[in-house]
C-alpha cells in the first residue's frame, strides 16, 4: 500500500529503488549448532567471507581519492587489521571447531566478547571504537549471507533506510550503488549531509517514520530536493516520478550551458560564485563550472577518522594541489574548526565537553594547541608558492584570537623564508563571522583582517539559540529570521565601507530560494557547493541587481519569518 513519508531535504536528486533497511547495530543471531560432518564446510564459508569483506576494503580503499581518502582511508586500514587480527581468527576457528557454533553464531560471540572489552576500558575514545567492530563483523556477516551468484550485487539500486550515517559511511554507500538515503535522523547541515551532497547521492535525514514504515524489498521513491519519500508508489506516482527525471534532465542540460556564462545580472553587476570544497572532485567540479575561486576549503575531513594528526608534507601536498587544481584562481584554506559536531580522534579537541557547541573548537582549539596550528599554517604557506592561497579562521570572536593567528601566521612565513621556500607575498587573513559576538563587534576588529566570510550554518545556531543538528528544532532554525538579517546586512555593509570581501559561505549561499534574498542585501560573493552553482548562477543572471537593492529596507522592516518570506516572494 502506499505511504507518504516526509523528511527534511539533505542533499537534492530523485531516485526510485528497492528499500535496504538497515538493522540497528548488533546481530540478531539466535544460538545454532552444525553437525561434525559440516565443520569443514562451515570453517570454508567464514573464511570466504572474511577473505570477501578484506578485499571489498582494499578495493574501496583504492578508488578513494584526496581528502575523503585521508578521512575514510584510517577507517578501512582499521577495519583491515581487525580482520588480519590472529586472536579474533583464532577464537572463530575454536567456536566453530571445538564447540560446534555455526559460522554466524561464531559471528556474533565473537562480536558480543569484544564489545564487553571495549565497553569497559576508561578511555572514551578508545570506547567509542566499538563501533569499528560491529562494522567489521557486520561485513563479514553480509557476506556470508550473500550466495555466491549474488556477491556482484551489493547494494547497487538500493533505497537505505537507517537511523543515522556517518560520513564514512555515505562515501562507502556511494561506490556501492545505492541510489538514495533515508534516514530516521540527522540534520541537513551535518557533515554527513555535506558529503552526501559532493557525492551526488539524494540524502533524506529526519524521516522519523521511515524506520517503522518501510520493509525490505518495497518500492521506493525518493526525491532530495523536496524531503518527499513514497513508499509502494502508485501508477500516478510513478508517472509524476518519470516526469521529474526528464524536467530535471531537461534543467541539468539548460543549466550546462550557463558553466562558461558570466555572473552577471540584467543590468551588468558582476556578482563572484567561489566553491565550498571537501574534496579533489569537488575542486574539479568547481573549476570546471567556472568558479571564481574556492571559497571555504574544510580542512577538517583531512583530520577526522584518523588518531594521528596530518603531518606538514601530507597537508602540503593536499593543499598545494587544490590550488594546482584551480589554476591561478584563488583558494581560501580554513584552518582546522574541530570540536562540536566535528567530532575528533586525534586526541586534540576534548573527549567530552559539556556543551561541545559553546566549547573548544574552531580557532579556540588550534589556539591551544600551537604546535598543531603552526604545522598546518606552514603546510598552507608552502602552497602559497604554487598559487593564490588565504587563510580563513573559523569561530573567531575576539580581535585578540585572529591578531594571535596572524603573530604565528607571519612567524611561520618568516621561518619558512629562512629554510630556503617560496612564499608569497601578500598573505591575507580572513575571520569566519559565525558567533554574534564578532559581527556585533566588527567595526572594531575589521581592521584585523582582509577579508570576511559568514558562516550562516553556525551564525543562525548561535544568533537564535538553535542546535543546527538537533532535527526536533527543525522549524525553529531559518535564517529567515529579523535578527539573521539585520547581521547578514550590517556585515556585508561594513565589509563594503572598508573595501573588505564578504562572502556568505553557509548553506544559505547554496540555497537557490535564497539568493535574490542575499543580492538585495548587497552580497556580491557567494560561496557554495559545486552542485548548487548553475542554479543559483541562472538566478542572479535573471536578478536586477539595483531593483533587488531598493528592497533591502522592505526586507529588513520585516517583523517575522512570515513577513519576511512574503517579502521574498515579491523580490
Ligand atoms: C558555517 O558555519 O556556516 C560554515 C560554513 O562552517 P561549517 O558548516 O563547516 O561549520
Ligand atoms: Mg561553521
Amino acid at each position: 500500500m502506499r505511504r507518504l513519508i516526509t523528511g527534511q531535504a539533505a542533499a537534492k536528486g530523485l531516485a526510485l529503488g528497492r528499500a535496504r533497511v538497515c538493522e540497528a547495530h548488533g546481530l540478531d543471531i539466535s544460538e545454532e549448532r552444525i553437525e561434525e560432518d559440516r565443520i569443514d564446510d562451515e570453517l570454508a564459508r567464514l573464511h570466504l567471507a572474511i577473505d570477501r569483506a578484506r578485499d571489498e576494503l582494499a578495493k574501496l580503499r583504492d578508488r578513494l581519492h584526496g581528502a575523503i581518502a585521508q578521512e575514510i582511508g584510517e577507517f578501512l586500514d582499521l577495519h583491515a587489521m581487525l580482520l588480519d587480527d590472529p586472536e579474533l581468527l583464532a577464537g572463530f576457528d575454536r567456536l566453530i571447531r571445538d564447540e560446534g557454533y555455526s559460522a554466524a553464531y561464531a559471528l556474533k560471540l565473537q562480536r558480543d566478547r569484544l564489545v564487553a572489552v571495549f565497553d569497559g576500558m576508561d578511555d572514551p575514545y578508545l570506547r567509542s571504537r566499538r563501533e569499528d567492530i560491529d562494522h567489521v563483523i557486520g561485513r563479514v556477516h553480509a557476506g556470508l549471507q550473500r550466495r555466491d551468484s549474488d556477491a556482484m550485487e551489493g547494494l547497487a539500486g538500493d533505497v537505505l533506510i537507517c537511523d543515522s550515517v556517518a560520513p564514512s559511511e555515505i562515501a562507502q554507500l556511494a561506490e556501492r550503488g545505492v541510489v538514495a538515503i533515508v534516514t530516521a535522523q540527522g540534520s541537513p547541515l551535518s557533515h554527513s549531509a555535506i558529503l552526501a551532497r559532493s557525492l551526488h547521492v539524494p540524502l533524506v535525514v529526519g524521516a522519523h517514520d521511515a524506520l517503522g514504515q518501510v520493509n525490505d524489498g518495497d518500492a521506493m521513491m525518493v526525491d532530495g530536493r523536496s524531503g518527499e519519500v513514497i513508499v509502494e508508489p502508485s501508477a500516478a506516482d510513478l508517472r509524476r516520478f518519470r516526469q521529474r527525471k526528464r524536467e530535471s534532465q531537461r534543467e541539468q542540460e539548460r543549466l550546462a550551458l550557463l558553466k562558461k556564462k558570466a555572473t552577471r545580472t540584467k543590468d551588468g553587476v558582476d556578482i563572484r560564485l567561489f566553491a565550498n570544497a571537501e574534496s579533489r572532485e569537488d575542486v574539479a567540479q568547481a573549476h570546471d563550472l567556472g568558479a571564481a575561486g574556492i571559497g571555504l576549503y574544510r580542512t577538517e575531513f583531512l583530520f577526522l577518522q584518523r588518531s594521528e594528526l596530518p603531518d606538514e608534507e601530507e597537508q602540503f601536498r593536499v593543499y598545494r594541489d587544490v590550488v594546482l587544481g584551480m589554476r591561478g584562481r584563488p583558494v581560501t584554506i580554513r584552518s582546522l574548526d574541530l570540536g562540536a559536531d566535528k567530532a575528533d580522534k586525534t586526541g586534540l579537541a576534548l573527549a567530552s565537553e559539556p556543551n561541545p557547541a559553546l566549547g573548544l573548537r574552531g580557532v579556540r582549539l588550534s589556539l591551544r594547541h600551537v604546535d598543531a596550528m603552526r604545522t598546518q599554517l606552514r603546510a598552507v604557506l608552502r602552497a602559497s608558492g604554487y598559487g593564490p592561497i588565504r587563510l580563513l579562521v573559523p569561530m573567531i570572536s575576539s580581535r585578540d584570537e585572529i591578531r594571535r593567528v596572524r603573530r604565528e601566521f607571519l612567524d611561520c612565513a618568516r621561518d619558512l623564508r629562512t629554510e630556503g621556500y617560496e612564499i608569497a607575498d601578500n598573505l591575507e587573513l580572513g575571520a569566519m563571522i559565525e558567533v554574534p559576538a564578532a559581527a556585533l563587534a566588527l567595526p572594531r576588529m575589521i581592521g584585523d583582517v582582509e577579508f570576511l566570510s559568514i558562516g550562516t550554518n553556525d551564525l543562525v545556531q548561535y544568533l537564535l539559540a538553535v542546535d543546527r543538528n538537533n532535527d526536533a528544532l527543525g522549524d525553529l532554525y531559518s535564517p529567515l529570521h529579523p535578527a539573521v538579517l539585520r547581521l547578514l546586512h550590517d556585515v556585508i555593509k561594513l565589509g563594503q565601507k572598508h573595501a573588505k570581501r564578504v562572502l556568505v559561505c553557509g548553506e544559505m549561499a547554496a540555497d537557490p530560494a535564497q539568493t535574490r534574498l542575499l543580492l538585495a542585501l548587497g552580497l556580491t560573493d557567494f560561496s557554495l557547493h559545486p552542485g548548487s552553482m548553475l542554479e543559483v548562477r541562472q538566478i542572479i543572471r535573471e536578478s536586477d541587481h539595483h531593483a533587488l537593492r531598493r528592497r533591502a529596507s522592505t526586507l529588513l522592516r520585516a517583523p517575522d519569518r512570515e513577513a519576511i518570506e512574503r517579502a521574498i516572494a515579491r523580490l
